[in-house]
């Protein structure tokens, strides 16, 4: 439920309505604009339907609300959120840019990496030490050797840094390295770390699930905020169809939907949505045009030598030259990169 009070209410009537709710054991939560101030109501359903909100003073419109989230709702929040990573921005004007290994492998790998990011002119740094792999055989990431790598590759080029955490006894250490935590598809309803990185500052970047609706992504994103961390970008990176000639599905349509739904920004990560190399650039390009705060792409100094998908990885010259189609296009749609 959404009350809505009146252009200019009374701090009193503010209270009044606030009152009200802790006195039936609900949370307020407040968002207070230049001129309005909309307060989200947000526990036991029956209890607060039985309240008589209309008449308590100062009060314009009530809202029920049926969907099943609420802070990550654009009705709860009608502006969109800029969610700030170092001096980048999601959210505004900019289109984002995140590159980087699906690993990260060695120093080496990382911080050649690191430069042909930033010598595009590219934004933030990707890189997983922590990976979650379908097999227990395959390279499972350097762990905090792999942290502490992206760590000096930020030292040397200035890029802000986003990699995984895929356990919540990891959040006190991968924040302490990182400056975006990601929560990757595989953990999108691991509601224990949701809850955990919620609690903690750093900005979160969560994942769509495999088979997860845009719903189950909203109510995930929900836990995050809930926890009094509002700096969650969402990120669509394709789903599970019967297609078999990409890697996942492409669901360009949850960008706009999810712009309409919610006030996060979202951004596309066409590498494990295709798991094709050759279409990168097209699918980026589709992102900016439908709207999306940015993209991810894996790149790698050596595609084919990478110990983990290797055949989406673009090499630094297809990077480069993305980055020069994406200017192309977001020039005429008024957006920078
Ligand atoms: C990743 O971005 O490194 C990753 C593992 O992606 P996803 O969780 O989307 O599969
Ligand atoms: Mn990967």
């Amino acid at each position: 439920m959404m009350i809505v009070m009146k252009n200019g209410a009374t701090e009193e009537q503010i209270n009044g309505v606030v009152e009200k709710l802790h006195s039936i054991g609900a949370e307020a939560h407040l968002s207070q604009g230049q001129f309005k101030t909309i307060i989200g109501a947000i526990g036991d359903r029956e209890k607060i339907s039985e309240i008589p909100f209309a008449a308590l003073a100062g009060v314009e419109n009530v809202i029920p609300v049926m969907k099943p989230y609420k802070l990550v709702s654009r009705e709860f929040h009608p502006e969109g959120t800029v969610v700030q990573v170092g001096p980048v921005q999601f959210g505004a004007q900019g289109f984002v840019v995140i590159a980087g290994p699906c690993a990260v492998e060695s120093e080496k790998q990382l911080i050649s990496a690191a430069e042909a990011v930033k010598k595009a002119g590219a934004h933030i740094l990707r890189g997983g030490a922590f990976k979650p792999r379908t097999s227990p055989y395959s390279f499972q990431g350097l762990g905090e050797e792999g942290l502490k790598l992206l760590a000096r590759a930020r030292e040397v080029t200035g890029l802000p840094v986003v990699t995984e955490i895929v356990d919540v006894r990891h959040v006190v250490m991968v924040s302490n390295y990182a400056d975006m935590l990601q929560i990757g598809a595989r953990n999108m309803q691991n509601f224990l770390l949701l809850r955990e990185v919620g609690m903690q500052d750093k900005p979160v970047m969560l994942k769509r699930g495999l088979s997860s609706t845009i719903e189950e992504m909203l109510m995930a994103a929900e836990y995050i905020v809930r926890g009094g961390n509002n700096n969650v970008v969402l990120c669509e990176r394709g789903i599970r169809t019967f297609e078999t000639a990409t890697r996942n599905t492409l669901d360009l349509s949850a960008v706009p939907l999810v712009k309409q739904l919610s006030h996060l920004p979202i951004v596309v990560d066409p590498s494990h949505a295709t798991g094709k190399r050759e279409i990168i650039a097209a699918l980026s390009k589709g992102a900016l045009a439908v709207g999306a705060d940015g993209v991810m792409v894996e790149m790698h100094p050596d595609p084919k030598a990478a110990l983990c998908d290797g055949p989406q990885s673009l090499d630094f010259e297809e990077f480069a030259g993305l980055m020069e189609e994406l200017r192309a296009v977001a020039a005429p749609l008024g957006r920078t990169i």
